[in-house]
């Protein structure tokens, strides 16, 4: 069975890495292209950008377990230059490539803690290699007559030279109009749609500053430039799989595929995918808005890393998901299930051993893999796992065995390490939690003498319910 995904473009769920007639299939010579936008690099990544590549993890697992590990190639930036990562370097007085090193490396220990796979190439926008590949590309732009030159030695995208422009995220007519002002910058572009591929040196950008493409001034990329580039310098002129988080779509793909179809001539993107955002208290999590949880903040309470992917996969990716601390509770909970459900298939595996080469694998994981495999169906997934665990009574050694190859697998494509450290938090089971509620409503509505008896159950299942005003706490009792 292929695996579909949602295509951004189309709209439609298509089938990954079917190429089109005369170009070589997925092979070792010629491998899956995967192409995911990386993080800007100057604070942590909080859980919300985590939710993204956690997500284009599970991508990246199920494409190897589809085209084998060696007929993918999985590149993702790092933004390392912008408004963003200078203005950080110059309040803190430090060199930006100082700044930039710190937050990567705290990025990487971030994605080793959520057991992603590191990507096979992770290009930096202002290593020399890489921005001799943008300025080429805005040359070549330049030359074709879809950029200009502002008059302070700026490069722009003349979008209007793009017919096809829009295409991907539908983008208003009206907003498209000339003169509306799409930055703070806009008057020095011909047209208010149009973008920067090159922006000429300012006072606040202090010593950041390259040596610009033929005829502009020394500057810095723009950050749309850096992605088209980038992917083209690793992975070629058209890329199989091209994704981000929603909020990408438009402008910075619409913007890539602009200045990517014009310089290449060729489709730049077979397929996009976008996943939805992790919302706290209905808005968007993101660093201006000030909502928001690094892994740290999460850790420091005790939860594991695990338990914050478990969540983070707990929504289907293309819904919002809104982020609780009691979702982190049941995802503990729903790990440690699994703990014991391995342990138990240890047990009765007793001493066979692994399951012979040639026998049949176990089909009882078999519809977790196609939920994922159907358009990361990753809630489901979940829920077909713990149903198959139920379904498992006794088994012969072999059959175990067999199980415990299949389970291991199905963990693997969803990057579920439980053999990483569990986190220090006391993990409210589900029912108490159900029956704790449950006490609270019919405290609330007075009715004491249920009350009373579900406070009963709740000691007797070794849990105390601290009541406060606003709301309850729950304790495991002391043994
Ligand atoms: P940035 O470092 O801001 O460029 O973002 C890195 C990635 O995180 C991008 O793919 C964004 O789309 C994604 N992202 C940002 N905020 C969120 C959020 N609240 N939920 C999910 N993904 C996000
Ligand atoms: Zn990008």
């Amino acid at each position: 069975m292929s695996i579909r995904l949602h295509d951004s473009l189309t709209r439609e769920l298509k089938t990954l890495g079917q190429r089109e007639a005369g170009t070589p299939p997925v092979s070792a010579q010629h491998p899956f292209a995967f192409y995911n936008c990386g993080p800007t690099v100057y604070a942590p990544a909080h859980i919300g950008n985590f939710r993204t590549f956690v997500i284009n993890d599970v991508i990246r697992r199920l494409l190897e377990l589809e085209f084998g590990a060696d007929q993918v190639k999985h590149v993702r930036n790092l933004t390392d230059v912008d408004d963003k990562t200078i203005r950080r370097a110059r309040e803190e007085n430090r060199p930006l490539a100082e700044v930039t090193a710190q937050w990567t490396a705290k990025f990487h220990a971030d994605c080793t803690a959520l057991n992603c796979l590191p990507p096979h190439e992770e290009p930096r926008a202002t290593d020399p290699r890489f921005l001799r590949e943008q300025v080429n590309m805005i040359e070549v732009l330049l030359e074709k007559g879809n950029a200009y030159r502002a008059a302070d030695g700026s490069v722009y995208f003349k979008v209007s030279s793009f017919p096809g422009y829009g295409a991907l995220s539908r983008v208003k007519e009206r907003e498209l109009q000339p003169g509306a002002a799409f930055t703070a910058d806009a008057d020095e572009k011909e047209d208010g749609s149009d973008f920067a591929l090159w922006k000429a040196w300012k006072p606040d950008d202090g010593p950041n500053q390259w040596p610009g493409p033929n005829g502009a001034a020394a500057g810095r990329p723009g950050w749309h430039i850096e992605c088209s580039a980038m992917s083209k310098a690793l992975l070629g002129a058209t890329i199989d799989l091209h994704t981000g988080g929603v909020d990408l779509l438009f402008p910075h793909h619409e913007n890539e595929i602009a200045q990517s179809e014009c310089c290449n001539g060729t489709t730049f993107a077979r397929h996009w995918y976008h996943s939805e955002h992790l919302l706290v208290d209905g808005k968007k999590m993101s660093k201006s808005l000030g909502n928001l949880y690094t892994l740290d903040d999460l850790i420091a309470k005790g939860f594991s890393p695990m338990a914050v992917r478990y969540a983070l996969l707990s929504g289907h990716p293309r819904k919002q998901l809104n982020f609780t601390l009691d979702s982190l509770h049941a995802a503990e909970s729903a790990l440690e299930k699994l703990r014991g459900f391995r342990e138990k298939l240890c047990k009765w595996a007793g001493q066979s051993g692994a399951a012979p080469a040639g026998t049949t694998p176990s089909g009882r994981f078999a519809l977790v893999g196609a939920a994922l495999k159907e358009d990361l169906n990753t809630p489901a997934a979940l829920g077909a796992l713990f149903t198959a665990i139920s379904s498992v009574h006794l088994p012969t050694p072999m059959e175990a065995a067999l199980d415990r190859g299949a389970f291991a697998n199905v963990l693997g494509a969803l990057g579920f390490d439980l053999t990483l450290p569990v986190g220090d938090k006391v993990v409210t089971p589900v029912a108490i939690t159900a029956l704790a509620e449950k006490r609270w409503t019919a405290k609330q509505a007075k009715d004491f003498a249920a009350a009373d008896a579900l406070r009963k159950e709740l000691t007797a299942a070794g849990w105390a319910m601290l009541d406060g005003k606003d709301g309850y706490k729950l304790e495991p009792l002391k043994k």
